[in-house]
């Protein structure tokens, strides 16, 4: 299973990208479009699995013709199945020691919840729990990782999850259970540490032993998450979520298959936010808080340095509906909602250097940039797996922030 899993992962970053259906609210009706433009489908379609074309020919508008290409491209009647069979494998990965990160990137509106959390989740968080057709990646992968972890008896991990939004450059710890708590969670602090490195402090993390206990926690986040209308769309998340799982397993997976151990099983890479501590047992559904400062050995890579003394394996799996990418002139925003966008679009920024500079290899990758790049850190880089699913409207009108998002796209390739 594993070789399979790892087969299907071309390198370390893959890219897809999905076109929604054409929706009421894309308003094309009161476009002026040319005869020549495909109004039912929009502006944007999937020529083939691997293939994007923008074709927007509007008179007294430039013409636009552009393909991109990516691993997949899902047309706007792909089923939320196909999605999530696409980064099934990556569950796999995990479980096996390698840090993983899935994202959906894209506008407001563009189908990012859709992908990662389903229909009117964010509105109605209850419906995460409730078996449908179409759920999104997260539910699957809760009731995937648990279906794994039951169908080899030789599995026993804990994992652990966190929940975060990052808004207005701040970290929200969405599982706090504080007296203090805020309307969108508890604000932590980001202190650095001896070796330099900047990690969160006093986030909680909380053991789950089933999909059910997952959804319910990933239920009470989405409850507080910040959200603020914009004229794009009425429910925009103005705030990038983080749901971070942490596993620890006593015995490596790939030592026992006789696989040599890669450089993320040998590398002490449990989540730079959280100083997990090697063979510390939790209550089934114990809650508890990393130390309000950091240990010493908090965050600090150990790369290539031998499994923990007692052979335990750490990888994390990050799942994150980033904020919407649409510049501040669309959205039609002034105020506290105009620093919001430039909140978003400067980590939006700061995560396309990153990703760029991993893909064009450079030595220096800009992590420090922002909270958010501070928070995916582990999961970007070394021989972390990451999903990047960018997310498009077909909509003629939101043609601009299209191109932005196919750009950020291609650039992370
Ligand atoms: P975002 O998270 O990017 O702001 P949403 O996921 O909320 O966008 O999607 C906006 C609207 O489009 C929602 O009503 C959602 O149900 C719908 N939608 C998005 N993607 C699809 C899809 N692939 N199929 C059908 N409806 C979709």
């Amino acid at each position: 299973r594993l070789q399979e899993a790892l087969a299907e992962l071309k390198g370390n970053i893959r890219v897809h990208c999905r076109i929604r259906p054409l929706l009421p609210f894309d308003d094309e009706a009161q476009e002026p479009v040319s005869q020549n433009s495909s109004v039912s489908g929009g502006v944007v379609h999937a020529v083939d699995d691997e293939t994007v074309l923008v074709e927007c020919n509007r008179p007294g508008h430039p013409l636009i013709n552009k393909t991109y290409t990516f691993e997949r491209v899902y047309g706007p009647a792909e089923s939320q199945r196909a999605v999530f069979e696409d980064v099934c494998p990556l569950l796999t990965a995990f479980l096996d020691g390698y840090n993983v990160c899935i994202m959906a990137y894209g506008q407001t509106g563009s189908g990012k919840s859709f992908t990662m959390l389903g229909p009117h989740c964010q509105e109605e968080p209850a419906l995460l729990s409730e078996p449908r057709g179409d759920t999104g990646i997260i539910p699957r992968a809760a009731a995937e990782l648990f279906r794994l972890i039951s169908e080899d008896a030789s599995r026993s991990p804990e994992l652990d999850v966190s929940i975060v939004e990052v808004y207005n450059n701040d970290i929200f710890d969405l599982l706090a259970n504080d007296s203090c708590r805020v309307a969108s969670g508890v604000k932590r602090q980001v202190l650095p540490t001896q070796q330099g490195r900047k990690v969160v402090c006093g986030l909680t993390y909380q053991s789950v032993r089933s999909a059910a206990q997952f959804l319910t926690l990933v239920g009470g986040g989405l409850q507080l998450r910040a959200k603020q209308p914009t004229a794009v769309h009425a429910e925009s998340s103005r705030s990038h979520l983080v749901i971070t799982v942490t596993l620890a397993t006593a015995t490596s997976p790939r030592a026992r298959s006789g696989r040599p151990s890669s450089p993320a099983l040998q590398s002490d890479r449990s989540v730079s936010t959280e100083p997990r501590r090697p063979g510390s047992r939790l209550p089934a559904t114990g809650r508890r808080q990393s130390p309000p400062v950091p240990p010493r050995t908090c965050g600090h890579r150990l790369r290539r340095a031998a499994p923990d003394p007692l052979g335990q394996v750490h990888a994390t799996l990050q799942l994150v509906d980033l904020a919407g990418s649409e510049c501040a002139g669309v959205s039609g925003v002034t105020g506290p909602a105009l620093r919001e966008t430039s909140c978003i679009n400067r980590s939006l920024a700061a995560l396309s250097d990153v990703l760029g500079a991993l893909a064009e290899g450079r030595g220096h990758i800009p992590y420090r940039n922002s909270r958010l790049t501070h928070l995916l850190q582990d999961a970007l880089g070394g021989d972390a797996k990451l999903q990047v699913i960018v997310c498009v409207s077909p909509g003629q009108r939101h043609v601009a922030e299209t191109l932005q998002s196919l750009g950020f796209g291609a650039r992370a390739r």
